[in-house]
């Protein structure tokens, strides 16, 4: 995951629209915040774990003056969580510093590694995410040549921004796996991850940074170049079906209305008898909302979230976590004795699911049908969701009769390959549906998803 952002004006407080931004991006990573600015080419940077409200304070805004900035939410696929690894990140290269923010995961970080290392290249970090920012910043080139040349080296997902040398770089990878928008606001630009960020910060959008693009913003306005070839279009479809934020848009549509129509698409491929249709909130919420609305079963809450549980670093004893789906949810009264429909997006390793189903039986219900808004998760992601390994994958080695069972439920279905697809509107040839089908866009490792892999590695250049 991760949320990118960056805006360059000379009239507004780059870093406070930042700040607001990363807001809107909270959703896409919660393990660390930070934010880079550079003043008449001086640049600063704070970062720290944690959520956005947690890393930043009026007084330290304040102390982030500038016309630049980008900013970055983490979510960790490669590299451990801890502040090293903390974005944006800053390498001090032979060339040029570089700050930079990365969504997305390479599939190539370890080759580019062991070469800027035996290069003498220091690594500070254990991320893929600094590779980039190194190979940018020992080019002599100049600035868009050095980019479009690190985006040649590249593989796997990358949606970046970037300050360098006082000037703002956003670059996309040629598949387009990760969003990055492109917005304005008056005459200033700005990037995002999600158009909700756009929208926080009072920008309209204009479009969809291309795939294989580079955009650099500097004092004469912004420039643009086709820096590597447009690859098979990959936009990742988990982004529709889990991912975004309801209120952004993907493709020309707003993700809210693509979930709606998988849950309307889902009841009429698997419908049932049963008195209530509920989600599991909040990501089931709009395809139980497009269930219920196709099926005619009315809609309701029979699930509570209790929405202050964060990313939790306290282990309960046995005896409580033995009920730890409790500190999440809790079902209300009204589902005794009723037949149930529960709504949610996928099924990853399936233990939310299982202990899910036993408490609303638990709870009274007579029948629990559970129907989940996309096919089953098969296979790993490489290009920057830390879903599951293959073998923790609750669905790669069972049928969906085996899947019932192992979740308990009284019946089990998921949306159709073609359903996810017809629902977002988008085409069959521009999406990545890997983690459903095994059939990635790119070539990806073969040991398999090692996101820890650089911790015990040397990161010091020779
Ligand atoms: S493998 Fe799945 S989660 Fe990863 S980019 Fe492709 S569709 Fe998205």
């Amino acid at each position: 995951m991760c949320g990118v952002f960056g805006i360059r004006s000379a009239e507004r407080e780059v870093a406070r629209l930042a700040y607001f931004a990363l807001f809107a991006l909270q959703h896409r990573g919660q393990e660390s915040a930070g934010i880079a600015v550079s003043e008449g080419g001086r640049l600063t940077a704070l970062r720290d774990m944690g959520l956005v409200a947690q890393v930043f304070n009026e007084q330290q805004l304040q102390a982030l003056p500038g016309e630049v900035a980008i900013g970055h939410t983490r979510y960790s696929t490669t590299g451990g969580v801890h502040w090293t690894n903390a974005q944006p990140l800053v390498h001090h290269g032979r060339t040029r510093t570089v700050a930079l923010g990365h969504n997305g995961n390479l599939t190539n970080a370890g080759t580019l590694r062991d070469e800027l290392i035996a290069d003498g290249i220091r690594l500070a970090s254990t991320s893929d995410t600094e590779v980039i920012a190194a190979l940018i910043a020992r080019d002599p080139a100049p600035l868009p040549d050095a980019v479009a040349a690190t985006m040649h080296r590249l593989e796997g997902a990358y949606s970046v921004v970037a300050i360098v040398d006082g000037t703002m770089v956003a670059f996309r990878d040629p598949h387009g796996i990760r969003p990055l928008t492109l917005g304005r606001i008056g005459d200033d630009w700005v990037v995002a991850s999600e158009s909700c960020a756009l929208d926080l910060v009072g920008a309209v959008v204009d479009r969809d940074v291309r795939p294989g693009e580079v955009l650099w913003l500097d004092a004469d306005g912004m420039h643009s170049a086709q820096a590597v070839p447009e690859g098979r279009g990959a936009a990742c479809i988990f982004e529709h079906v889990y991912f975004a934020r309801p209120d952004s848009r993907l493709g020309g549509t707003e993700v809210h209305t693509s979930r709606v129509r998988m849950g309307q698409k889902l009841a009429e491929e698997a419908p049932t008898e049963a008195d209530l249709v509920m989600a599991i909130p909040d990501s089931g919420t709009p395809a139980a909302i497009g269930f219920a609305k196709a099926s005619g079963i009315p809609y309701d809450e029979g699930l509570i979230k209790n929405r202050y549980v964060g990313r939790t670093f306290i282990q309960p004893d046995q005896e409580l976590r033995a009920q730890g789906i409790r500190l999440k949810f809790n079902p209300l009264d009204e589902i005794a004795g009723r037949r149930v429909v529960i709504v949610d997006d996928s099924i990853v390793r399936g233990n939310t699911m299982r202990q899910l189903v036993s408490m609303l039986f638990d709870a009274g219900a007579a029948e629990v049908h559970v129907r989940i808004s996309s096919p089953p998760v098969v296979s790993p992601c490489f290009y920057g969701i830390d879903m599951a390994d293959e073998d923790e994958l609750a669905a790669a080695h069972r049928s969906v009769e085996e899947m019932r069972e192992h979740i308990g439920a009284t019946s089990l279905h998921y949306l159709s390959l073609d359903g996810m697809q017809a629902a977002t509107r988008m085409p069959e040839g521009s999406v990545c549906r890997a983690c459903f089908t095994r059939s990635y866009p790119t070539a990806v490792p073969k040991d398999g998803r090692t996101k820890l892999r650089f911790e015990m590695a040397p990161v010091l250049g020779p």
